[in-house]
């Protein structure tokens, strides 16, 4: 019988120092493994420093290693989705080269994705290093995705995973610019089982994601998942207005009816002002939601390309 083959997609944002060593561990892997032939998928994405060079020595030299090199940084989502448009795998592994994804998990979910699931996703347990804001700021946008917009998506979720030929080619039919990739790969269903695993500190090098980054990606993240934060925009104009309006009678009834036996001496003015900031706050509140959309919907209608290739291997 044929080996199968295992694409392995790595996106490389400025990893010089991660490159040589990735390949290695992830070389190391396969040769525990027999029955399968892999072929490592770097995608450059755009980096300022020596990757680009580097890759393109190891495709030299390891017929295993293809490329692909953007024209700028296009950012992490976009790479995945250029590496799985064309890896050639019967299943594809993602993974990142930093060494936080660890290579060595590679054969457990391989045999998993063996026994029959489409897709084997990588659980993060810990991230030494992580700090408390990502830690905590990738809980809130997980239990917020789950109650909100009903996508099942397990806390913890990674990039880290392997998906099979067919889940591969139903993602590449999908369209839309503003993605995250777990996200889209969770939306499409099929098979999945879940591997837990710690997340080490990076080999080297610094996290390119800043903390900007990381919200911008939440958000629209959010927002391509569901609409019914626009739902909970009229939920929450309601309720304002109906809670002012028995709040203003009952100030009314207190002050003017009853004479104050509370004390509270509210003053006209005080009342205007608590409720012009309270609604002005509220509006504001509600036009961001709609920004949110409206970009989003900007977005897909000018249907540029997701990425542009300088370069490619021939291979
Ligand atoms: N990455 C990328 N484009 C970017 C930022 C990051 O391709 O704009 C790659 C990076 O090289 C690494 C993976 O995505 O392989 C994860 O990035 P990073 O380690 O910076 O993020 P974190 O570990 O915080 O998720
Ligand atoms: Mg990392």
């Amino acid at each position: 019988m044929a080996k199968q083959l295992i694409s392995v997609v790595i996106p490389v944002y400025n990893e010089e120092s991660n490159i040589v060593w990735f390949y290695d561990e992830l070389k190391k892997q396969f040769d525990d493994l027999p029955k399968y032939d892999f072929e490592a998928i770097f995608v450059d994405d755009g980096s300022s420093d020596q990757s680009i060079k580097i890759i393109k020595e190891l495709a030299g030299k390891s017929d295993g290693v293809r490329f692909l090199q953007f024209s700028r940084n296009f950012g992490k989502e976009a790479a995945t989705s250029a590496g799985l448009g064309v890896c050639k795998g019967d299943a594809a592994m993602m993974i990142d080269v930093d060494g936080q994804h660890p290579v060595k998990l590679i054969p457990k979910f391989i045999s998993q994705w063996e026994a029959g699931f489409e897709v084997v996703i990588g659980i993060r347990q810990s991230n030494s290093k992580e700090g408390a804001v990502k830690h905590y700021g990738s809980k809130l946008f997980y239990a917020l995705l789950g109650s909100v917009a009903g996508t099942k998506t397990v806390p913890g979720s990674t990039d880290f995973r392997i998906i099979d030929r067919k889940v591969i080619d139903e993602f590449n039919k999908l369209t839309e610019h503003s993605r995250m990739t777990r996200g889209l790969i969770d939306w499409l269903g099929f098979k999945r089982t879940y591997i837990d695993f710690n997340a080490p500190a990076r080999h080297s090098g610094d996290a390119a994601y800043s903390y900007s980054k990381l919200i911008r990606l939440a958000l629209h993240g959010f927002v391509s998942q569901t609409t019914k934060p626009l739902q909970f925009t009229g939920l929450l104009g309601f309720i304002v207005t109906v809670g002012s309006f028995l709040l203003g009678l009952f100030l009314l009834f207190e002050q003017y009816i009853i004479n104050d036996p509370l004390k509270l001496n509210v003053t006209g003015t005080a009342i205007l002002a608590l409720f012009l900031s309270f609604l002005v706050g509220l509006v504001l509140i509600c036009q961001w939601l709609l920004a949110l959309y409206i970009e989003s919907i900007h977005n897909e209608t000018q249907n540029r390309p997701l990425y542009i290739v300088s370069d490619k291997s021939t291979k």
